[in-house]
């Protein structure tokens, strides 16, 4: 049977656009892959998402997808692997376990902060291991704290925390910082920053149970180990939007070209959150886009009728 709206990802952004098509009557069905809540359930403590003075990513989520379940979205656990449009109206979501019909498609298939990838990360990401200033250098105000990388959005990161941490530690594994050479002077103007250049991290420090730092190796291969609080990477975001190639244009950086409208290059098929090109990737950003989503939706599906 065909849905309405098909919605990619059961993150804020694709969770807000089923409350919005469900309340406007379209039937809408989410197919996530692996976690409902997205990006958001990897924080512990969410202190910028208006009405909650600090709620966990997972309480977050939880209430985001009981509000989609309870107005009668439906969900399926299954991995998207294309889109194909058939004619207007009429698409084709191939999952790893089979075929689903659909009028509309909200692709929300967000992004993945690249990891180091080092042993016991998992366990650590939000005890110690952050990868957003705005979301979590709140917590370490006053203390010491490392941001791994070197290019614009590491240095923009370290600046944001100089302003309130103790002391930033910035360790790049080239030579130089590569940002924009303004960024770079706006960062070394604040005197509790230091650079560490040519040195990679080779593991992280847990000492009873908890994060207290890096082991760091230079291109030398001489070892040290940097004590701090927390640790920001920065190293960029990873969107895996490779299944939707057919149906929206993708950018030399993997992100599905749509503007503030969501709208792709394909009539009746949205992007919506982080995985779309976007100045800001938040929480706040990504509900905006599934409610601007799910009503261009509905009147793309009404205008067939
Ligand atoms: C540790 C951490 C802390 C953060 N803290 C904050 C904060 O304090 N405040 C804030 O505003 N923002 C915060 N963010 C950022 C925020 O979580 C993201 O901007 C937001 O979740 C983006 O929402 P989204 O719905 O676009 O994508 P996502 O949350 O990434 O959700 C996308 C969903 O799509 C699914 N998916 C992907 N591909 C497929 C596929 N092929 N088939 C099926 N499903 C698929 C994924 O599994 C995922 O569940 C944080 C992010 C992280 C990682």
């Amino acid at each position: 049977m065909k849905t309405d709206i098909i919605i990619i990802g059961a993150g804020p952004a694709g969770l807000t656009a089923a409350i919005y098509a469900r309340r406007a009557g379209k039937s809408v069905k989410i197919i996530e892959k692996s976690t409902f809540g997205g990006q958001m359930t990897y924080s512990p403590k969410i202190e910028n998402y208006p009405a909650f003075d600090a709620i966990s990513g997972i309480e977050l989520a939880d209430k985001m997808v009981t509000q989609a379940l309870a107005l009668g979205a439906e969900i399926e656990l299954e991995e998207v692997v294309g889109v194909a449009k058939n004619g207007e109206g009429d698409f084709t979501v191939t999952t790893t376990d089979g075929e689903h019909s659909a009028a509309s498609v909200i692709i929300a298939a967000g992004a993945e902060h690249r990891r180091l990838g080092l042993e016991g990360e998992d366990a650590l990401i939000g005890n110690g291991v952050s990868f957003c200033a705005v979301c979590d250098g709140a917590f370490y105000a006053g203390q010491t704290v490392a941001v791994i990388g070197g290019g614009n959005s590491a240095v923009v990161e370290a600046s944001l925390l100089a302003e309130t941490s103790k002391k930033v530690v910035v360790v790049q594994n080239l030579a130089t910082l590569t940002a924009e050479a303004a960024a770079v002077d706006a960062l070394l103007a604040h005197d509790n920053v230091e650079v560490i250049c040519d040195t990679v991290v080779e593991s992280y420090v847990v000492k009873d149970g908890a994060f207290s730092g890096l082991v760091l190796k230079n291109t030398s291969g001489e070892r040290s180990e940097l004590t701090v609080d927390g640790v920001f990477i920065a190293i960029g975001l990873a969107p895996a939007n490779a299944p939707f190639s057919k149906v929206g244009a993708i950018d030399a950086r993997g992100y599905i070209e749509a503007g503030e409208s969501c709208a792709t290059g394909t009539d009746g098929v949205f992007a919506v959150g982080d995985c779309r090109t976007k100045a800001v990737r938040q929480i706040s950003t990504a509900t905006a886009d599934g409610a601007v989503a799910a009503v261009s939706a509905c009147r793309y599906i009404d205008s067939l009728k």
